[in-house]
């Protein structure tokens, strides 16, 4: 007998049908004598519909009554699997997070988890029941409902299999594993049977939205087993072949896995260029500009500071899209004549690609073919980051697909 949490995305929750098949799968599970713990997503389209009613009635929403709004999605979701259980002839429970406990910060819309209460929860298991608990949510210490991100029951998932011990995280979603990119924008892609954690967690901080990267770190610190597969299988697919299907986070690399210099292509679409144009290059010049930007609750990705000449510098860094204009105002009502800056623009339409492969370590030359692959399609490259197992580069949105596809062929992914 095991212990595993399953974890069902909005697709794989987005009707009465669907979750009429999650809760046979999970019967199965349970019938072949395992303790499982489901954590749902909301219905599909349900977060974005409810976050666009909280906008409807007022664009600046404060962000706690977003969470208190955005939450009750997975609350939905989450009964009407309990009741497809009963139904199944399972005895099941459900719990929204902050009756379970799960303790998060109180930074809404993006909090983390701090920790797990896990006595319910084994009280449950032990008189046999399935438990199903929200995704994407928790309590701060003030009793507050606070939501962890978009994506983020991927998190809530990871983080109670890690809280439980579970022997298994699996992450049920609506395509049957982790590709070399996204299916959907390449057609060639290909399943992984693995991926190493590390790879894993740059994809995903890379844009990635097959796992959310707060996952992946959870998977990483407890040495949580997680595996990602389809929802949209047979549910009564027989077990043992269900439980070698998807792809396995792994935490080892094998030699297999070193042939591949290059492991997958990762983006992300929704990117924002911000220059702030002749500043004088002086210490402390990147806090004044960066450091309002960070106070305001904004993610800042890559960073560039230009050589300087006769003194003054151009600095170029990019933000999430939805953030640019409160970015740009930012900077230009109350950072620019601070600091003497000439100008401060920007490109609200840029996109992120990146290639990322642990066998980069060992091999030369992937920069270049980047480059090169890029060139030959005319695209021109804004902005380029490396680290040791991945290069990026911000191009401009309208190229990206075609970038990620030449790239993918380039490096010959398509290929085992
Ligand atoms: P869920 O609702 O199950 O959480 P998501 O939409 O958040 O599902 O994530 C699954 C989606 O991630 C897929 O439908 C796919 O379009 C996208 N995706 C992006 N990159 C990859 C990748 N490398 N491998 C697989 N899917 C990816
Ligand atoms: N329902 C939330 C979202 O749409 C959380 C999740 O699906 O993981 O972002
Ligand atoms: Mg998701």
């Amino acid at each position: 007998m095991a212990l595993i949490v399953h974890k069902y995305g909005g697709t794989s929750m987005g009707s009465v049908e669907r979750i009429q098949n999650v809760a046979k799968r999970v019967a199965k599970w349970m019938r072949a004598g395992h303790q499982v713990v489901v954590v749902p997503s909301a219905m599909s389209g349900e977060t974005n519909r409810l976050l666009g009613l909280a906008k409807d009635i007022n664009p600046d929403a404060n962000p706690r009554e977003l969470d208190q709004i955005a939450s009750t999605g997975e609350q939905v979701s989450s009964g009407l699997l309990a009741l497809a259980l009963l139904r199944e002839g399972i005895d099941a429970v459900s719990y929204a997070g902050w009756q379970v406990t799960v303790h998060t910060d109180s930074s809404f819309t993006k909090a983390r988890i701090k920790s797990i209460d896990d006595k319910k929860i084994l009280a449950d298991l032990n008189a046999g029941r399935a438990v199903v608990v929200t995704g994407f949510q928790g309590v701060d210490p003030h009793g507050n409902i606070t939501t962890l991100g978009r994506g983020g029951s991927d998190t809530s998932a990871v983080a109670m299999a890690a809280a439980l011990k579970a022997d298994e995280c699996l992450i049920y979603t609506d395509v049957d594993g982790v590709y070399t990119t996204d299916p959907r924008v390449c057609e060639d892609a290909r399943r992984l049977d693995k991926i190493t954690f590390e790879e894993m967690l740059e994809m995903a901080s890379l844009g990635s939205k097959v796992l959310q990267i707060r996952s992946v770190e959870f998977a990483g610190k407890y040495k949580v087993k997680t595996r990602v597969l389809s929802s949209l299988t047979d549910p009564l697919m027989p077990l043992d072949l269900e439980m070698k299907s998807g792809t396995l986070i792994t935490f080892e690399e094998d030699s297999t896995m070193e042939a591949a210099v290059i492991s997958g292509i990762a983006f992300a679409r929704d990117e924002a260029k911000i220059t702030v144009l002749g500043v004088p290059d002086r210490p402390g010049i990147a806090y004044q500009i960066l450091g309002p930007i960070a106070d305001a609750n904004i993610d800042v990705d890559i960073i560039i500071q230009n050589q300087s000449f006769e003194g003054k510098t151009d600095f170029t860094f990019t933000v999430p899209r939805a953030d640019y204009q409160k970015a740009l105002d930012l900077l230009k009502n109350n950072v620019q004549s601070h600091i003497g800056a000439k100008e401060i623009n920007g490109d609200p339409k840029v996109s992120k690609v990146s290639v990322v492969g642990v066998g980069m370590r060992s091999h030369v030359g992937i920069a270049s073919k980047m480059f090169r692959t890029l060139s030959e399609e005319g695209i021109n490259i804004l902005m380029i980051s490396t680290s040791e197992i991945k290069i990026s580069v911000v191009i401009d949105e309208k190229y990206m697909e075609l970038a990620v596809r030449a790239l993918h062929k380039a490096f010959e992914l398509d290929q085992k």
